[in-house]
């Protein structure tokens, strides 16, 4: 793994990865990867930038970084003469390239860090061109893009070193208080100082194909515990497991997933930014009817039998959706904590052209399916990933629309554990005061807590055949009649239907399903699901984000008191 670019003027060179002897143009047109073996070269940034961002559009940042010694350090060799020489090696001024591009055509501030100057060392010169460039995609109103490469802080320049940290990590923080998309591509190697700040405190973190990032070194790792490593320890693969990265790219697809980010960027800000034109808030009955209820004269299904077609194995699931009704999704994964719950998938996408967040429990369609996904019941990473997300979608001024179809949260020993009360419950107070559009749609089963937290939205539809109930009829109906044998019953006795439900208002809108149910035609249940959504969503972008809030905590505050007819003396 100490694959280094080739030099200039060599013809050939060796692969670090499976020793074929490359020629160097093919190689390079390529992008340095290693056409046998898939090997990603390590990138010097003049070519990182040459890869990624538009033709002629880069232009360096004016900032030359000061000559600093500040505190004369001298190892074998002066700090100074460790710089010229560093200087000479890359025609390089410092350890990092700054400045402003295209990437696809939208505008973006960069900084690209070379590890052949003197590691991508963070000292004070690197933290100072970094911030400048976070403080012009803050003047620019531009998304930040950082390319890492580091063993950490700058030893050289001692405590003031570990001070850049703080330094960066502020101007990351500039940049999320103005809802300005920021994007770490991690890149191999990613360590210490620069992992433990703003490598990854930004919004979205895609690792590079081959990438190994972490806060401690390996070797550190080793020396410290005594122990052997574990296989893939710190690759980009263990880091997606380990919910620490949004997704893995080969270098191939990395301009073309930047532009995605860039494009929902884009149209977030920009609905944002439209100016607020003086409306008539229409009362919060009126809305279009968008889609077509069930025919009045059907016969009312039974509860039991609703129940059985919500959890059919075929009926579509979330990734069904978005790859139907929805387009363009990128997923991200992860709860940035040591997870990413596989029950629990989201990410961007688009609903006719639309940029937008969704988010929705995954099921499957078979056993094996089924349990990797753990039947869709999501486990305190997952409901801190749709929070992670959620949060996202709010700052970047993207609406969000969720898809519940979960038997419940994840009852299990791990997941208590691991918080999945406080997990739920941080979900619900913060969908509740979420600042911008949320629309839920139950899209098989509604389980309990597990359902509300993703379902506290402006809308809420639910699909004709889906069920959204406090617990389920079999568990309600062992703890009451107290016999599971009374399932059928306690389904009728809990109102768990979307006509029941409907006229409780807790549901808004009935999503029609093609006859007999969703399994059967699913492009026709994508279709319904399309439309239900977007005639739900069109008129919400304009509601201004405090009148969205308080009409969502409206609507969930009249199930309280008002409901069961109590009258308090302030109301
Ligand atoms: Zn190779």
């Amino acid at each position: 793994m100490t694959a280094t670019a080739p030099r200039e003027g060599e013809l050939w060179s060796r692969c670090a990865g499976c020793a074929s002897l490359l020629y160097r143009k093919r190689l390079r047109r390529n992008l340095d990867v290693c056409p046998e073996c898939g090997e990603h070269t390590r990138l010097a940034a003049p070519e990182r930038l040459r890869q990624l961002v538009d033709p002629g559009s880069f232009t360096p940042l004016p900032d030359r970084p000061a000559e600093v010694d500040p505190i004369d350090f001298v190892d074998v060799l002066p700090y100074p003469h460790r710089l010229s020489a560093a200087r000479a090696g890359t025609g390089l001024a410092e350890a990092v390239v700054c400045g402003t591009a295209t990437i696809g055509g939208l505008p973006c501030a960069l900084a690209v860090m070379d590890f052949r100057f003197l590691g991508g060392s963070l000292g004070a010169a690197v933290g100072e061109l970094i911030t400048r460039a976070a403080e012009r995609a803050l003047e620019d109103a531009v998304p930040l893009v950082l390319v890492t490469a580091s063993g950490g802080a700058r030893m050289q320049e001692g405590a003031l070193s570990l001070m850049q940290m703080a330094t960066v990590s502020q101007a990351i923080a500039a940049l999320r208080e103005a809802g300005l998309l920021t994007v770490s591509v991690l890149t191999d190697p990613t360590y210490g100082g620069v992992a433990a700040s703003f490598a990854t405190n930004t919004d979205v973190l895609l690792a590079e194909t081959g990438a190994r990032m972490g806060f401690a070194g390996p070797r550190v790792i080793r020396q410290v515990t005594g122990r052997t490593l574990p296989e893939g320890f710190q690759t980009a693969a263990f880091l997606l497991r380990h919910g620490q990265v949004d997704m893995v790219v080969p270098r191939h697809a990395l301009r073309g997933r930047l532009v995605a980010l860039l494009a929902a960027a884009r149209a977030g800000r920009r609905a944002r930014c439209r100016p607020a034109v003086p409306r008539q808030e229409p009362p919060p009955a009126a809305r279009p009817a968008t889609v077509a209820a069930p025919p009045a004269d059907a016969p009312p299904a039974d509860a039991w039998q609703t129940v059985r077609l919500a959890r059919h194995p075929g009926r579509p699931t979330t990734l069904d959706y978005l790859d139907s009704a929805f387009e363009g999704f990128v997923e991200l994964h992860g709860d940035r904590l040591g997870s990413d719950c596989p029950a629990v998938v989201g990410g961007l996408a688009r609903l006719d052209g639309r940029h937008l967040m969704v988010i929705g429990h995954q099921k499957g369609h078979t056993t094996g399916e089924l349990v990797a996904r753990n039947f869709g019941m999501a486990s305190p990473a997952g409901h801190r990933k749709a929070l992670r997300l959620m949060r996202l979608a709010a700052r970047l001024g993207l609406p969000v629309v969720t898809l519940v179809d979960t038997p419940g949260a994840d009852p299990g020993i791990g997941a208590e554990e691991q918080g999945q009360a406080a997990a739920i419950a941080e979900n619900i107070l913060s969908l509740s005061v979420l600042p911008t559009p949320v629309v839920a749609v139950i899209t098989g089963e509604g389980g309990s807590g597990g359902a509300l937290a993703l379902a506290v939205a402006d809308r809420v539809l639910m699909l004709q055949h889906a069920v959204y109930s406090v617990i389920s009829p079999e568990g309600c109906a062992a703890i009451l009649w107290p016999d599971r044998g009374a399932a059928p019953q306690a389904a009728r006795a809990l109102r768990l239907t979307t006509p029941d439900l409907c006229r409780l208002g807790v549901v808004d809108d009935l999503v029609p399903e093609p006859v007999p149910a969703a399994h059967h035609a699913p492009e026709a249940a994508a279709r319904a699901q399309r439309e239900a959504v977007l005639g739900n969503l069109l008129p919400l972008p304009d509601v201004p984000p405090a009148t969205l809030v308080r009409r969502r905590r409206q609507r969930f505050r009249r199930f309280g008191a008002a409901r069961v007819g109590l009258r308090a003396g302030a109301r």
